[in-house]
């Protein structure tokens, strides 16, 4: 990595423009590239360089972060004639820090190692807040080296970098943090529609969290307002949890596994998602078992 290092950032959503803003701020030498070039604008105005292609990006860059929705997005910008592999990125550095599977972040590792590119397997725990303060917890799989070369970069996005072993470990650790706060979601959803059918109001609930000590979570602070507004800006988008809890349920199959609690969220945000409901915030799956699992 040269000193400075020159980033490309890939994936300006939610969480991707947040973060590379703060790498930004934090002074280093910043290109993005981002398929919807409108998102761009905002870092064009800052004076960073954007690029058409990802092929682009990386050949005037020696670090790569990709910030996207999936494993088809990721193939879409490291793979084929415009992508990252293209530009012949040899001895550089690709961090991936969308939610993938394990499986695919294997892959990617393999094709990264043929490609003679360092890789570091980096999702984050943290969502559109954190992002935007700069406190996201960095989950980091790779060679302990490389992820000590980037860990300046991480640390002008995150509070934490938590070293979890060898590559893909950075995305089996999101996957175990990212069941965590499924079942959250949904205990918050279904404690606040019994409250209601209680004739009780579900504010007390989050006047009790509040007040205990074992339960006061900023994570249910965070989706207080969703739930007693309904009303379900994006933050985490209900397809990218969707997406990961299919990734749990299959990762933990493979290895002879059921994730009985797990499946039936599955099968509750599938309902939400069929509905519509998909680009919304997680917590959309309040109106989801208000309206499909009323009994009649
Ligand atoms: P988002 O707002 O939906 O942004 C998705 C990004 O992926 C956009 O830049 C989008 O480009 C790009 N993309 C999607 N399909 C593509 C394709 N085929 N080719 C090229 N680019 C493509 O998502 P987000 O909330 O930022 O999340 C990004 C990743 O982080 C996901 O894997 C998510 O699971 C994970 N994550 C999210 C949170 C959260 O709270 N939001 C927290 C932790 C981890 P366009 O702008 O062109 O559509």
């Amino acid at each position: 990595m040269s000193i400075p290092p020159r980033i490309g950032f890939i994936g300006l959503g939610i969480m991707g423009r947040a973060m590379a803003d703060n790498l930004l701020k934090a002074g280093f030498n910043l290109s993005v590239y981002n398929r919807d070039r409108l998102k761009t604008t905002f870092f064009a105005d800052q004076g960073c360089t954007v690029a058409p292609t990802p092929k682009t990006l990386a050949a005037g860059c020696n670090v790569i972060f990709t910030m996207v929705a999936d494993p088809a997005a990721m193939d879409a910008v490291v793979e084929g004639p415009e992508g990252v592999f293209a530009a012949g990125f040899d001895g550089n550095i690709l961090i991936n820090m969308s939610t993938v599977s394990v499986d695919y972040t294997r892959k990617l590792r393999d094709r990264c190692f043929l490609k003679r590119v360092k890789f570091v397997d980096c999702p984050v725990s943290g969502s559109k807040p954190l992002a935007e303060s700069g406190k996201l917890i960095m989950l980091a799989g790779g060679e302990e080296k490389t992820v000590e070369e980037v860990k300046p970069l991480l640390l002008a996005m995150g509070k934490a970098v938590v070293y979890s072993g060898p590559a893909p470990s950075g995305t089996a650790l999101k996957l175990c943090m990212n069941l965590i706060v499924a079942g959250l979601t949904s205990a918050l959803a279904e404690s606040a529609l019994l409250a209601e059918r209680l004739e009780i109001d579900p504010k007390l609930i989050f006047s009790v969290l509040g007040e205990s000590p074992a339960l006061n979570c900023a994570y249910f602070k965070m989706k207080e307002r969703n739930i007693l507004e309904k009303d379900f800006p994006p933050a985490f988008a209900l397809k990218h949890m969707l997406k990961d809890a299919r990734f749990m349920i299959s990762e933990a199959a493979a290895r002879g596994q059921r994730l009985p609690v797990t499946e039936a969220i599955e099968e509750l945000m599938t309902k939400a998602g069929r509905a519509g409901e998909g680009e919304k915030d997680l917590t959309v799956i309040l109106k989801t078992l208000a309206e499909d699992y009323r009994m009649s």
